[in-house]
């Protein structure tokens, strides 16, 4: 008997000893599960970038940017903006397309995050750096005579460059937009030829015009001359003038090409 109180007591201590120990190591919650360490309930902060922070693209030049978030999900809603549609359009993909020349800034927005790519867009323009002119000299011998002239442009691959033309001397030499001479009097003429960026070339036109012969220029018989001006707009070769409401032609610039005579309706002009 004394030995069976005696092992009583000693498994009653020896439960009680694991049940302190147990309530120890792990607290017992409310419901008589085990609790879980305490732990801080953690937040994924969303975060939002670009591929590059800056493009810098020729007009008319296009590039993609790309979203790069940590939250896959929330990137798929993302909004593209421009700063500046004139200069540089984006796409709902984040294609940006040049179309003028300055600076734009394309943002993307995820939820309420956005990060930005400042867009450059440069001319695609190539300058004309030189201009040359070919024959650079020509002599012409008859009134009336032509010489075409061509213009050059260095580079090659110039873009959006025109040019005119000039006489120096219209009574000698004209020339037309296409860079056609025509000869008008004896004398000496510089021809340029100027770009829109200002950068010129030329050539010089030399006239020498071997007056017609005596029995091939024309007259104007006064007498019959009613001054009416035909023969004179007939002329190109500034071979008519008029002298008290009469015309005259003076034969060192006549060259005896008829034209006055056909304008003629009163007879008054014939050739010597
Ligand atoms: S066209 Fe004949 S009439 Fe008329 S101005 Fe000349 S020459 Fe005189
Ligand atoms: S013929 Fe008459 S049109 Fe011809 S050059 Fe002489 S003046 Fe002029």
């Amino acid at each position: 008997m004394k030995n069976k109180i005696f092992l009583i007591i000693f498994i009653v201590a020896v439960c009680s000893w694991i049940v302190v120990s147990c309530s120890l190591d792990d607290p017992i919650v409310g419901d008589g599960t085990e609790s879980s360490e305490t732990t801080t309930p953690t937040t994924t902060v969303l975060t939002v970038a670009l591929s590059q922070s800056s493009l810098t693209l020729t007009n008319g030049g296009s590039s993609t940017l790309s979203v790069v978030c940590n939250d896959a999900t929330a990137a798929t809603s993302a909004a593209w903006t421009s700063s500046n549609s004139a200069v540089a359009t984006v796409s709902q993909s984040g294609a940006v397309t040049a179309v003028g020349v300055g600076t734009a800034t394309v943002t993307v927005t995820v939820g309420s995050v956005s990060a930005t790519c400042l867009v450059t867009v440069t001319s695609s323009d190539v300058a004309a750096t030189a201009v040359s002119v070919s024959p650079t000299s020509a002599t012409l011998s008859s009134a009336g005579s032509t010489k075409q002239l061509s213009a050059s442009i260095t580079p090659s691959n110039a873009t959006n460059v025109s040019y005119t033309w000039s006489s120096s001397n219209t009574a000698v030499a004209t020339v037309s937009q296409s860079g056609l001479v025509t000869a008008v009097a004896n004398g000496t003429a510089v021809i340029t030829v100027k770009t829109n960026s200002g950068l010129t070339a030329s050539s010089t036109i030399t006239v020498s015009i071997t007056a017609a012969s005596s029995s091939s220029v024309y007259a104007v018989n006064t007498s019959r001359c009613s001054g009416c001006g035909h023969c004179l707009s007939a002329c190109s070769y500034g071979a008519i003038s008029f002298s008290g409401g009469k015309a005259y032609i003076d034969p060192s610039k006549c060259t005896g090409c008829g034209k006055c005579y056909s304008r003629c309706g009163r007879g008054a002009i014939s050739k010597q």
